[in-house]
This record gives structure tokens, C-alpha cells and sequence, in this order.
């Protein structure tokens, strides 16, 4: 404003001078004097007015504008009304303008992206999720280990079979998490040949507890895009089972075609003897006659025990339920048994209880249950001892049990809890007598899938051993 004011009074000076001049006001001046004067005048005026026009241009209400401008885009205000530079200022404007929307446009395209990396963080953080939630509901145990050979990532099974702590696992180099050095050293080889050796099986033994168990190990090599080697996954699958199963179904098809062949070998030899007249005395056939029924009969015991095994558990048996009385069928068996237990002078008795109770059960599998513990008790008892036989009742559980006594070898306890499994046998015992594994599997089949009741052993070694079963009273008492 100063300015344009000095630039008015110099315009009017210079106007008034000229016309003094013109009027020969100023005579007693010197043309010299006049002409600076004018000059003086002139410079002032001009330099007034350049003064007003760029003080004009950036005074505070525009800077303010400008400010304000400027902020309204970090803000992204869009209820700021909009800024009209004058013409001085415009162009500094427009640049702070274009500057201005090439940022707005790299900020917008930055959120974009991080918008996208976040849900793209998101997504991977539910896929590993889900990767972790299937590793740990897997069985088997896995180890993943990255190219430092520190552990990425392994479920509960591993930490359980290997007995190691997950909770502050991951991220550790794996020879200071798992203690099975030999484990370590496989995912460190398989590791160091890299792409040569893409997958390995190693079969591998992991001992606790006093036990051994077998698991069948495959290690991948993971690559990545450039073929170097991102890390190892280690499975171990438990075998121990499976191992224990073909054992003992090689033991089983040894001693059934032993079974089969002896009693088979002993009827054909005597049938031979009888057809070819060798007996030539009533006497001698009879004892024929008995030895052919006995090898007969125990035949037939052991293919009724294959066959019924499987029946039951198929579950196609047929059941034909009836009252009957426990001590009947105990007598019954031990008729049938009494010439076995007096070849091996082993006395066999009945205990009977006087009063009893029926229960309604399928009879031949109740007998041949029977049989299979008075036909243990024998073979597992020494020459000259005895097994008895008895029945109780519980009023109170309304159950009649059926105790088979021996005094004979008895079993290890380490042994007792896998006894009425299919084909197992004490591996003591199998130096004492021949056996298929199957008969106390099928007492265990006909006493609890069958009939709903309960198995039991009591045993001391070198003493004897006790087998029980107990079967539901039915409601017709005697
Ligand atoms: P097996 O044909 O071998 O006798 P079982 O299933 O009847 O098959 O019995 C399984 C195992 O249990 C036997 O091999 C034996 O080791 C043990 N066992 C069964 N009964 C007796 C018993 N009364 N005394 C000692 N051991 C027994």
C-alpha cells in the first residue's frame, strides 16, 4: 500500500514539476537541476510501482492462501473451497499443483499395494494356520527344517516320539531341539546332498522307556525356484505295530501247519496201520480207534478257533441264546478233558456250587470257551499238578463267574496285559508247548463281543495262574 502511495505523490510531483516547468515556474532553477529533478522523480515513481506490483504479488493473504493450499493435499481436504492465484503467484501454483498430484498419485498407489500386501499377509497367515492345524492332527510325527538346518516348523507327534518341547522350538538349530542324534544327522546328510538325493526311506529305531519302537523315515529335500535347498521335511511313521503283526502272523502260520500237520500225520499213520491189518487185536484197535478221535477232536478245536475268531469278527455269526446252566457245561468240558489232564497226571476238578444260577447264552461258544481255558490250564501246567474249576455269583452285580485255576507256570506281568491279543504268545512259553495264540482271543470274542460280559487273569510265575469270566445272570433262576 506504502508503495503505491509513493508512487502516486511521485507521479503528481512529476506532473507538477513539468507544469511548473512549462508555466516557467521554476526559472530560477538551472535546466540541469530540472531534468535530474525529473529523472529523480521518474526512478521513484517506477521503482514505487515495481515495488507495489511484487509486494502486490506475494503479500501475507496470499501466502497464507498458498499455505493453506498446500495442507488441504496432505489432508486431502475436500471441503477446502478452491485456491485462485492470482496471475504473480499462479504459476509457482501450478507447479506446487502438479508436484503435489504426482505425490497424491504415488501415495494413493503405495496404500493400494499395502492394502493388497496386507491381505495378501493375512492369507498366508490363515493358509499356515490351516497347514499347522493339518500337521498337528497328523499321526505321524513331522520335522521341517529350513537351509540353516533350524527347525521351521513340527507337530505334537514329533515332539512326543522325540521327546522334545515345542513350545520354544521353532527357529532353533535342530541338533540342539532333538536329542536322537542319529535322526539329526540324516536330515543333515539328506540336507548336504541336496537335489542328488530328492527322497530317502531309512528304517529307524527310537528307544524310551525300556522299549523300541521302529518307524519308517522318509526324508524330502524342498528346493526352491532356483534349485538350491530351502529345507528337509523328516516323517516318521510308526512300523512297531505292523512289525509286531507280521512277527506274529509268521509265528502263527508256522505253528498252525505244525498244529495242522501233527494231529494230521498221527490219524493218517494209525489209519494206515488199522487198513493194513497191524491191529490184530480188538484192544490195540480201540486205542487206534481213541488216538484217531483225539488227533480228530484236535483238529477240529483249532479250526473251530480260526473260523469262529473270524466269524465273530465279521460279524456274521450266528448266535442261538438259551438259559443254561454254567457248572452243566463246566462238567460237560471236563469229561472231554479228562484223559488230556490224566495223560500229564494233572488232577482236574469241579468245584460245584451247590446253588446256581442260569445265564442266557449261546451254549457251544460258553463250552468252547471253557474248553480253551481247561485246554491252556493243562498245556501250561507241569506234569503231576492240578487245575480246578468253579463258578461264583454276585447277587449284587448280578453277574456268575467262571474261574479256571492252575498251578502251573504262570505268566511274566510285562506279558499279562497283551495275553487275549490275536496271536500272541509268551515268548517263554513257546519252548514249553505248541500254540497258535488264537484260543484266549476266542474266550475274549464269545465272553465280551458276544455276550457283554468280562475276562480277567491273575497269575504268578513259576505258581500258577487264575483266568476268570463272568457272564450276565439271566432271569430264569433255577
Ligand atoms: P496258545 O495256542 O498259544 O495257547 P492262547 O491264545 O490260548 O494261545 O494263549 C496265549 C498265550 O497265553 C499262550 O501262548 C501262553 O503263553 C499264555 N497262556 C494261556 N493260558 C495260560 C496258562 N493257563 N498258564 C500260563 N500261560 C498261559
Amino acid at each position: 500500500m506504502l508503495s503505491l502511495i509513493v508512487s502516486v505523490v511521485t507521479a503528481a510531483t512529476l506532473v507538477v514539476v513539468m507544469l511548473g516547468t512549462r508555466l516557467g515556474f521554476w526559472v530560477a532553477l538551472p535546466d540541469d537541476a530540472v531534468f535530474v529533478l525529473i529523472i529523480a522523480l521518474i526512478g521513484g515513481g517506477m521503482a514505487g510501482l515495481v515495488f507495489w506490483l511484487l509486494a502486490g504479488c506475494v503479500h501475507d493473504g496470499d501466502l497464507n492462501k498458498l499455505i493453506r493450499h498446500v495442507e488441504s493435499f496432505s489432508r486431502a481436504d475436500s471441503a477446502n473451497p478452491p485456491y485462485r492465484p492470482n496471475i504473480w503467484v499462479r504459476p509457482l501454483v501450478d507447479a506446487v499443483d502438479r508436484c503435489l498430484g504426482t505425490f497424491r498419485q504415488r501415495v494413493d498407489s503405495l496404500q493400494a499395494q499395502r492394502r493388497e500386501l496386507e491381505i495378501q499377509a493375512r492369507i498366508a497367515d490363515a493358509e499356515r494356520q490351516h497347514v499347522e492345524a493339518i500337521l498337528h492332527s497328523i499321526a505321524d510325527a513331522v520335522i521341517v527344517t529350513d537351509a540353516f538346518n533350524e527347525l521351521a516348523i513340527a507337530n505334537d507327534a514329533a515332539a512326543r516320539v522325540l521327546d522334545f518341547d515345542l513350545t520354544d522350538a521353532r527357529h532353533r538349530p535342530v541338533d540342539r531341539v532333538v536329542p536322537d542324534s542319529k535322526l539329526v544327522k540324516l536330515i543333515k546328510d539328506t540336507r548336504e546332498s541336496g537335489n542328488r538325493m530328492n527322497r530317502r526311506h531309512v528304517e529307524h529305531r527310537v528307544e524310551a522307556d525300556g522299549r523300541t519302537d521302529y518307524y519308517d523315515v522318509t526324508l524330502n529335500c524342498v528346493t526352491n525356484q532356483q534349485e538350491e535347498v530351502a529345507g528337509v521335511v523328516t516323517i516318521l511313521h510308526d512300523v512297531t505295530k505292523e512289525r509286531e503283526i507280521s512277527e506274529m502272523k509268521s509265528d502263527f502260520v508256522s505253528s498252525v501247519s505244525h498244529e495242522l500237520r501233527t494231529p494230521l500225520s498221527s490219524i493218517k499213520a494209525y489209519v494206515e496201520m488199522l487198513v493194513d491189518g497191524e491191529a490184530n487185536d480188538e484192544q490195540t484197535r480201540t486205542e487206534f480207534y481213541n488216538i484217531i478221535q483225539s488227533e480228530t477232536n484236535r483238529l477240529s478245536r483249532l479250526i473251530d478257533n480260526i473260523l469262529n475268531i473270524s466269524r465273530i469278527e465279521s460279524g456274521i455269526v450266528k448266535i442261538n441264546r438259551e438259559h443254561i446252566s454254567l457248572p452243566a457245561v463246566i462238567k460237560e468240558v471236563i469229561d472231554v478233558m479228562l484223559p488230556q489232564a490224566h495223560a500229564k497226571q494233572i488232577e482236574l476238578i469241579a468245584r460245584e456250587t451247590p446253588l446256581f444260577y442260569q445265564v442266557y447264552a449261546d451254549k457251544d461258544m460258553v463250552y468252547q470257551a471253557v474248553l480253551n481255558l481247561v485246554g491252556n490250564a493243562i498245556k501250561y501246567t507241569p506234569v503231576g499238578g492240578s487245575v480246578s474249576l468253579d463258578t461264583e455269583v454276585d447277587d449284587h452285580q448280578r453277574v456268575v463267574t467262571v474261574n479256571v485255576s492252575d498251578t502251573g507256570v504262570g505268566i511274566p506281568a510285562d506279558a499279562v496285559p497283551h495275553l487275549f491279543q490275536k496271536f500272541y504268545r509268551v515268548a517263554v512259553h513257546k519252548k514249553i508247548a505248541k500254540g497258535t495264540g488264537l484260543g484266549l482271543n476266542l474266550v475274549k470274542h464269545i465272553v465280551e463281543t458276544v455276550h457283554g460280559g468280562e475276562v480277567s487273569v491273575a497269575s504268578e510265575v513259576g505258581k500258577g495262574s487264575t483266568f476268570s469270566f463272568s457272564l450276565p445272570i439271566s432271569d430264569g433262576t433255577l
